[in-house]
């Protein structure tokens, strides 16, 4: 989990990276130092992305028959979308490694970071889908799907926290998130030939609080066998995030 001094640690490395590239710049082009003040000021903005790989610790998410659980497979995906945009764009993920985060954690690691977007990876088919395949979702009340009851969205809280209006700070980001979620699905279905289901919109609460572009990836379902051993795969794995990554790059291209 992100702590408070996980959280300084990262501002004092982004100021570091910050200083460190006019120096170097200085250093090598020989530049005085009204110049690298002004090439610093052109620095363009390097994008931040939120990868959360769903569960983890004693959340196993969805299990499949031969045991392969959804927490191993969503870790694997965002550590490969991690290593193919080092030194591109700065990817954070909400857990590295094996354990457990609240929710409401995921969303605020995103918010922390003032990612330009947030990824949640998942692998178990949840929402209702049964079968198998493929579907990316977008935060809204929801397009067929069943949107939660007052009851549910307050045990999603610790007790004594009050339910925060959440929903309306995503609400902004609607659009292009949508936007996102058709562009990673055209990537993946290119890269994997997904049984698809298609983008959808429904109540995730992963997404609701994100003050970003956001989407749920489901990039199988785990219950079912054929997925299973698809997602037992280093090569679908890499695939998969290979797509995201190019999807993103797109995302970016457009709005930059
Ligand atoms: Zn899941």
């Amino acid at each position: 989990m992100f702590s408070a001094k996980k959280n300084t640690n990262f501002r004092t490395n982004g100021l570091i990276w910050r200083t460190v590239l006019p120096v170097l710049a200085l250093v090598v082009n020989n530049v005085s130092p009204a110049q690298a003040i002004s090439l610093s000021q052109e620095l363009p903005h390097r994008k931040v992305i939120v990868v959360d790989p769903g569960h983890g610790g004693h959340d196993l998410g969805a299990v499949g028959t031969s045991g392969l659980a959804e927490k191993v497979v969503t870790l694997s995906v965002a550590h490969k979308i991690k290593e193919i945009f080092f030194g591109t764009y700065e990817v954070h993920l909400t857990r590295d490694d094996d354990y457990r985060i609240d929710i409401e954690h995921r969303t605020a690691a995103a918010n922390h970071y003032r990612a330009d977007i947030f990824v949640s990876i998942h692998a178990g088919g949840g929402f209702g889908h049964q079968g198998r395949g493929m579907v990316i979702f977008y935060h809204g009340p929801g397009t067929g799907e069943r949107p939660m009851s007052p009851r549910q969205q307050e045990s999603s809280w610790k007790t004594g926290e009050k339910p925060l209006p959440w929903d309306s700070i995503q609400h902004a980001h609607r659009a292009k998130s949508k936007v996102l979620a058709k562009t990673v699905h055209r990537h993946l279905l290119v890269k994997l030939n997904p049984v698809d289901k298609g983008i959808s919109e429904a109540p995730c609460f992963v997404l609701r609080g994100a003050d970003m572009p956001a989407i749920l990836v489901e990039i199988g379902h785990l219950s079912h066998p054929a997925d299973e051993k698809e997602l037992r795969n280093p090569e679908v794995i890499s695939a998969a995030a290979e797509a995201i990554c190019e999807a993103i790059r797109e995302y970016f291209r457009k709005f930059h």
